[in-house]
C-alpha cells in the first residue's frame, strides 16, 4: 500500500509540475498533458521490459525498477522460482514412481476414464503385448480381447480378481485386477501365476486321481465285506462286531471319495452348459423326504422337517448340483440339530430381485467365530461329533463349489443356542423368464 501510494503521489506530483510550468507560459493544459506524457511513457517503459524478460530471459533475473514496477518484479521472480522447485520435484517423484513400477515384475498400466490407455511398465509390454509405440490412446479391450475381461471391465465391480490366459501367450495365466481412482480412472495390475494355476491343477489332478484309484478296491472290500456280514451268525461274535465296524469305516472312505471326486470334477467343468429353467417344487420335495427319512434312521424321537415354497421362480440351474448342494445342507441340518428340533426348506423371492434357497433349524447352532471357515475343506467345529454323524468334512465345500458355478452366494448366519441359517441367494441374472402365452 505504502508502495502504491507514492506511486500515486508521483503522478500528482508530475501533473502538479506539469500545470505550474505551463502556467508560467500561459498554457497549464498543455503542461498537464505534458506532465502525464512523461508518467506513461515512463510506465510504458517498465511495461516493455517486463514483457520482455517474461518472453525472451524467464530464467534470469528481472531488469532492474525502482518503486512498485521493482517490487512487482520481485514478487514475480520469487514466485517463479518457487513454481521451478515444486515443478522439479513433483518431476522427481513422478519418474522415481515410474522406475519403481518399470522395475516390478507385475504389470501395471493406467487407463483414462473412457479405458483408454495411458501409461504402461515393460512387465505389461511382456504380459499384454502392449506397444509403446502404437498403442498409447487405444482402448484397452480393443488390445485385450478375452470376452470374460471385457466383462469384467465394463462392469465397474472390481472387488475380485480375475484370471485370463495372456492375449499374446496362451499357455500364460494371469490374474487381472483393476482399481478405480480420481475421475474414474482406472489402474490394471497383472499377476503371472502360471506356476501356481500349474500347482493347482496338479493338486486338483492327483486328487481326483487317487479318488478314483480308490473306487475299485473300496468296492471289493464292501463285496466282501457285505457276503461276511449275512455269515454272521456262524462267525465269533467278536468277528462279527468286527465285520459290522469295517463295513461302517468302509462306506465313510466310500463316502468320502464320492465327495472328493464331485468336488473336483466341480472345480474343473466349466460349469453352466446344463443349466436350464428348473422348478424347484419337486425337487425340494423330494429332498425333504430323502431328509425326513435320514432324520427317522439317525433320531429316536423325529425332527420336524417342513418346506414353505413361497416362490413360484424357476432358477436357471443345474438339477443333478443343486440337489447335491441342497440335500448336503438339509442333511447337515438333520445330523447336527437334535431330536424334536424343526427344519424348515424354504423358497423365496427377494426384494432386491433374485430368489434363495434357505435351510434354518432351531438346533444350536454354530459360533460365529467359525463361520469364516466353515465352507474349508475338512474344517469341523467339533470334530467327534462331525465325524460320528458320518460327515465327511466337505459338504459346505461342494455347496459352495455348486453356488458359484450359479452365480449365486452362500451366507450363513447363526449363534450358539440360537440355531443357523444357511442362504443360498441366486441373482436376478439366474432367474428363468416367464413365458406367457400368446
Ligand atoms: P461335515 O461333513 O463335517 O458335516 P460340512 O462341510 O458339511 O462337513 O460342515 C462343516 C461343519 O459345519 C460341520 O462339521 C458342523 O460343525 C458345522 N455345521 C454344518 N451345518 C450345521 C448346522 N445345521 N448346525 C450346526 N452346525 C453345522
Amino acid at each position: 500500500m505504502h508502495l502504491w501510494s507514492r506511486e500515486l503521489w508521483r503522478v500528482a506530483w508530475l501533473a502538479t509540475l506539469g500545470v505550474i510550468v505551463g502556467w508560467l507560459f500561459d498554457a497549464p493544459g498543455i503542461g498537464l498533458a505534458a506532465g502525464l506524457a512523461v508518467c506513461l511513457y515512463y510506465h510504458l517503459r517498465q511495461l516493455r521490459a517486463l514483457y520482455r524478460w517474461l518472453t525472451l530471459t524467464p530464467n534470469q533475473e528481472p531488469p532492474a525498477a525502482a518503486g512498485l514496477w521493482g517490487d512487482l518484479l520481485d514478487r514475480l521472480y520469487r514466485y517463479q522460482k518457487s513454481q521451478r522447485i515444486t515443478q522439479n520435484r513433483l518431476r522427481a517423484t513422478l519418474s522415481r514412481i515410474q522406475e519403481s513400477s518399470e522395475a516390478m515384475r507385475d504389470s501395471v498400466v493406467m487407463l483414462d476414464r473412457h479405458g483408454d490407455l495411458e501409461w504402461w511398465n515393460s512387465a505389461a509390454t511382456d504380459m499384454l503385448g502392449l506397444q509403446a509405440a502404437h498403442d498409447r490412446g487405444q482402448h484397452i479391450t480393443n488390445l485385450v480381447r478375452d470376452p470374460a475381461f471385457v466383462r469384467y471391465f465394463a462392469s465397474l465391480s472390481y472387488g475380485e480378481p480375475l484370471t485370463i490366459t495372456s492375449p499374446i501367450d496362451e499357455r500364460r495365466i494371469l490374474e487381472c485386477q483393476i482399481t478405480l481412482y480420481g475421475d474414474d480412472e482406472r489402474l490394471l495390475m497383472a499377476r503371472d501365476i502360471t506356476r501356481l494355476h500349474r500347482l493347482e491343477q496338479m493338486r486338483r489332478d492327483f486328487v481326483a486321481n487317487v479318488s478314483h484309484e480308490l473306487r475299485t478296491p473300496l468296492t471289493v472290500l464292501s463285496g466282501y465285506l457285505e457276503t461276511y456280514s449275512d455269515l454272521a451268525e456262524t462267525l465269533p461274535p467278536r468277528l462279527g462286531r468286527s465285520i459290522t465296524q469295517m463295513q461302517a469305516q468302509t462306506r465313510r472312505m466310500q463316502n468320502l471319495v464320492n465327495d472328493l471326486l464331485l468336488l473336483s470334477r466341480l472345480e474343473t467343468d466349466q460349469g453352466g452348459k446344463d443349466h436350464m429353467p428348473l422348478a424347484l417344487a419337486p425337487l425340494l420335495e423330494s429332498i425333504c423326504q430323502d431328509a425326513r427319512a435320514l432324520s427317522a434312521q439317525q433320531h429316536e424321537a423325529p425332527q420336524q422337517i417342513e418346506l414353505e415354497i413361497e416362490s413360484d421362480a424357476r432358477l436357471l440351474a443345474s438339477e443333478q448340483e443343486l440337489r447335491s448342494a441342497i440335500s448336503n445342507l438339509m442333511f447337515n441340518a438333520v445330523r447336527y440339530a437334535p431330536p424334536e428340533s424343526r427344519i424348515t426348506l424354504r423358497f423365496v423371492d427377494l426384494e432386491e430381485g433374485g430368489a434363495c434357497i434357505e435351510v434354518e433349524d432351531n438346533g444350536e447352532g454354530i459360533d460365529p467365530v467359525h463361520i469364516p471357515r466353515l465352507t474349508e475343506r475338512f474344517y469341523r467345529v467339533d470334530k467327534g461329533r462331525s465325524t460320528a454323524t458320518g460327515g465327511t468334512g466337505l459338504g459346505l465345500a461342494i455347496v459352495k463349489h455348486v453356488l458359484l458355478r450359479h452365480d449365486a452366494k452362500l451366507q450363513i448366519d447363526s449363534h450358539p443356542g440360537l440355531g443357523a441359517r444357511f442362504r443360498c441367494v441366486f441373482p436376478v441374472s439366474k432367474i428363468a423368464p416367464v413365458l406367457t402365452a400368446r
